[in-house]
């Protein structure tokens, strides 16, 4: 049998393909695989909760559902390791956008769309957003600290970019 290149494993999202060895920057990872259908009929399979469709064009989708489709295993991220090329006859194949260590994960950008309709920021699993969540919530949390350091109570975020609070709290240097 040939080198193992990747294995199916446990993901934060469900399971997830996993580099078995080192990918180099530009290598082929897998092929996305499936029956080519009609965008239209894509569109009304998808309405009806199909979430392995991969667009190739204007009037082209792959229906990737099948589980020999091992690419249908990759998931999204907005970091991604590997991205999507079109070669001749419509083929859709994964290529490493930077070199992959065993045992990372293989993720690809959804793009936009599917982002939008079945992700969203607020639930995005990859570590780019959760990063920033955590952040958010760092910095929202010390908000609250130095609120309550004041005793003034709290005003909503504005959403003004580079809103600062007026007086900063004194920070005691004596300690008792
Ligand atoms: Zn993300």
């Amino acid at each position: 049998m040939s080198e193992r290149k990747y294995r199916i494993g446990r993901s934060r999202t469900g399971l997830g393909l996993f580099a078995a060895k080192p990918y180099r920057k530009r290598e082929y990872v897998v092929t996305y695989r499936g029956r080519k259908l009609a965008n239209a009929e894509a569109d009304r399979l998808e309405a009806r909760g199909s979430r392995y469709m991969f667009e190739i064009n204007s009037r082209w989708t792959i229906d990737g559902s099948s589980r020999w489709n091992t690419a249908r295993y990759v998931n999204h991220s907005c970091r991604p390791n590997v991205e999507a090329i079109e070669r001749r006859g419509g083929k859709i194949v994964y290529i490493a956008r930077k070199k992959i260590k065993p045992d990372d994960e293989i993720t690809v950008d959804y793009g936009k769309d599917y982002f939008a309709a079945f992700i969203g920021k607020s639930r995005c699993q990859c570590p780019k957003c959760r990063e920033r969540r955590a952040e958010r919530q760092m910095k929202y949390r010390a908000k609250v600290k130095r609120a309550l350091l004041r005793k003034k109570p709290l005003r909503k975020r504005s959403g003004v970019v580079g809103a600062k609070p007026k007086s900063r709290p004194k920070t005691k240097s004596r300690r008792r």
